[in-house]
């Protein structure tokens, strides 16, 4: 099959027809996203508290979750005039949302074409939720405004280099489709040897792919592999990083291998979160027309900006599966103060939560944290409820569970034989536990690794 299709009107098309397989209108919201960006910030703070008090006031009417939280703490929806009163809901995490299974759907009735998703985030906790039409859309809406303050339109040729939170390693034939009707060249950097390196560039070289998109560990390894051959830049117009801390260094590199500048964007699915640094660099612009960004402290008490906190979200374009003021799993402050840029929209800075580590294989492969994030048998098996993988040694690792109930050893022996064919020949022990280890500073990380 076809890498990419050649012709920029025909992949002009094509993001027309992926949007009418995909049930999404990434389009048209990207259209109104590219105006609002350019409101003023109160102009964006009236928007918001008038869709949290719509979409509350449906949530009273549709959720038996929420008409029995709204009742107990006296919230009303209707009477929402301040931000500030959303301090009288509690904060939610993902054991809430598990717990609180099918109550937290609408009871409405209507299709809302919602599609199943799954994450852990930071936090190692698998959670399974669903996201609709119309938050699909606004996810694509948010990644192409991101991307489109580097001159890239939908269709424009670009580039992945990324594990399963972005892409799987394998890709079935109804994604291998979508990749096609994007324009995008999909390189798994689960396994990034010197021979896949150099497949990589020849292949970049031979697309002249404009745009890169990936993790920053991925990127990076990539650039150092590109810069130490000295023939070789790749030109880009721009590289978009996502889903971990990206370094300066790694972020120097990347820029040197590509010739470009590096625009990070940070963003979560489950917690309807999409920000993006513009050409200043100095945080990330918040996509307000979605979601609402809280910084509080460890008793959900609001932080002022600039204070450094937890990050609680409420997706107030979800309607599948609303969650409101969601425990993020990570750590970062607001600041509300005016960019350069003129956009209206706040920033989110010093952001904290973003670290994963690599697995190392006896075969010389990087298995990319990520790998476990979307490892399926975390999620199906109900028994886990929270994972951490640990590795001192190649071709050994520590499989960390906390669980509900003990499983039998055909289960544990059979997720043990899910993980090998994942990762290839590997010792590895699994543990259960009720404590899982925590950084110098407090903090989970699904991958710890001490291998050099
Ligand atoms: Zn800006």
């Amino acid at each position: 099959m076809l890498d990419y299709l050649p012709g920029l009107y025909l992949r002009r098309f094509a993001i027309k027809l992926m949007e009418v397989l995909r049930k999404t209108e990434g389009m048209s919201n990207l259209q109104d996203l590219e105006k609002s960006q350019w409101h003023s910030y109160n102009q964006l703070e009236e928007l918001q508290i008038n869709n949290l008090r719509e979409h509350f006031m449906w949530c009273e009417k549709n959720v038996p979750f929420w008409q029995k939280q709204f009742a107990e703490s006296g919230f009303k929806p209707d009477q929402l005039s301040s931000i500030d009163q959303l301090q009288q809901l509690p904060l939610m995490d993902k054991s809430i949302i598990r717990e609180a299974g099918d109550t937290l759907f609408p009871t409405d009735g209507l299709d809302r074409q919602r599609r199943p998703k799954c994450t852990s985030g930071s936090t190692g906790i698998p959670l399974n939720y669903y996201l609709d039409r119309k938050s699909h859309s606004f996810l694509w809406g948010h990644i192409w405004r991101a991307w489109g303050q580097t001159g890239y339109k939908p269709g424009d040729l670009y580039a992945t280099l990324s594990g399963g939170s972005l892409l799987p390693e394998h890709v079935d034939f109804k994604q291998r489709i979508y990749l096609l009707l994007s324009g995008c060249l999909h390189l798994p950097s689960y396994h990034l040897t010197e021979k896949i390196m150099d497949e990589y560039c020849l292949n970049l070289a031979r697309t002249k792919v404009g745009f890169m998109y990936g993790y920053p560990s991925s990127l990076e390894l990539f650039a150092r592999y590109v810069n130490s051959k000295s023939e070789s830049i790749i030109p880009a117009q721009a590289v978009f990083t996502t889903s971990e801390m990206l370094t300066t260094e790694a972020r120097s590199e990347i820029e040197k291998a590509f010739g470009c500048p590096v625009f990070d964007i940070y963003g979560c699915n489950d917690s309807g979160l999409y920000s993006f640094e513009c050409q200043h660099h100095n945080g990330f612009h918040q996509g307000m027309e979605s979601c609402y960004v809280e910084v509080v402290d460890d008793d959900g008490n609001c932080l002022p900006d600039g204070k450094i906190g937890r990050i609680v979200t409420t997706h107030f374009a979800n309607r599948s599966h609303p969650f409101i003021r969601y425990i993020t799993g990570d750590v970062g402050a607001i600041d509300r103060s005016p960019c350069e840029c003129g956009r209206g929209l706040i920033r989110l800075v010093n952001l904290q939560g973003r670290e994963r580590d690599f697995v190392r294989t006896e075969d010389g492969r990087k298995v990319h944290g990520a790998f476990f994030n979307h490892f399926e048998p975390f999620y199906s098996n109900s028994w886990i409820e929270r994972f951490q993988v640990y590795q001192n040694s190649v071709g050994k690792l520590e499989v960390r569970l906390q669980v509900k109930e003990k499983p039998d050893q055909g289960a544990v022996d059979k997720l043990t034989e899910e993980l090998q064919e994942g990762l290839g020949k590997m010792e590895i022990v699994v543990i259960f536990t009720d404590e899982m280890e925590l950084t110098s500073t407090g903090k989970f990380r699904v991958v710890i690794s001490d291998v050099d």
